[in-house]
């Protein structure tokens, strides 16, 4: 089976920036070190199709026109939108976690389909990552999208205090934090019958030392709903991972 078949199981993209898609032409540019690893670790021919994913939801199958020269041009076959996304925008807030445990969590939120993830730094977990880690989460991110077949490049943000997560995710209508406290209700008890995902969903969890009582109580008045993930205390990042993939079955988007 070539690259650029139908089953998202057997091919593996390529991300070509946007701004290299000239639609009008049919026609997409692969460069630096997509091209490089399309060139020197794929060897692909000219002739050869790929599919090649830009980040905010289209892919291409492309076939390759020209190898010579530092870029790939590559002509559009035909575009897919929205391939390997679920239909519910869904944010991650996770506490940040030390060594490279939020690696870890960038990498399996995006392959179970989160859409955005939230660095948040909170009273246990009060050092900002800077930019080299935010980057670096950035291309995990780019990767785990390229690998598990998704269209979309889960943005990492900026870091955020608890308040700052607060205020940003406050037009969103559903908004859980994983908290495991007497008023907790499961998963699909958060969800209801009829969730309104139309707007995205934001789930909360707190670092390896967990949240303070006094940050559960803001997250709460502030309409968040406390959801317990099991009898089991989880590791941070895995609870981040586990309350992605458990509201995401919930939604019927991991069938
Ligand atoms: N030391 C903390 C636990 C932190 S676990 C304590 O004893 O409270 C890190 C984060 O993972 C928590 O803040 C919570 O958001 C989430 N978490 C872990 N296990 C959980 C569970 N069983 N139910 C709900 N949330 C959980």
């Amino acid at each position: 089976m070539q690259d650029g078949a139908e089953n998202p199981m057997h091919f593996e993209s390529y991300y070509v920036n946007p701004e290299d898609v000239d639609a009008g032409r049919g026609e997409l540019i692969i460069r630096d070190e997509e091209r490089h690893h399309l060139a020197r670790v794929k060897r692909k021919r000219a002739g050869e199709v790929i599919q090649a994913v830009d980040g905010r939801g289209c892919s291409y199958e492309s076939e390759i026109l020209d190898m010579a020269g530092s870029e790939t041009r590559c002509r559009i076959r035909s575009v897919r939108h929205g391939a390997g996304e679920p239909s519910v925008q869904l944010t991650v807030a996770q506490g940040v976690l030390k060594g490279d445990r939020f690696d870890w969590f960038v990498e399996k939120a995006t392959e179970i389909g989160v859409s955005r993830i939230v660095p948040v730094l909170s009273e246990r977990a009060v050092v900002d990552p800077g930019d080299r880690k935010r980057n670096r989460w950035r291309r995990i991110a780019l990767s785990a999208m390229k690998q598990c077949g998704r269209s979309v490049w889960p943005e990492v943000t900026e870091p955020m205090t608890v308040q700052e997560t607060l205020d940003s995710e406050a037009r969103t209508p559903v908004r859980l934090i994983a908290h495991a406290g007497g008023s907790s209700v499961d998963c699909a008890t958060a969800l209801g019958p009829k969730p309104k995902t139309a707007s995205g969903m934001t789930l909360l969890v707190g670092p390896e030392g967990g949240f303070t009582d006094e940050e559960v109580r803001s997250c709460l008045g502030c309409g968040f709903t406390p959801v317990r993930l099991g009898p089991r205390r989880l590791r941070a990042e895995t609870a981040g991972v586990v309350f992605a993939a458990l509201i995401l079955s919930g939604l019927n988007e991991l069938e």
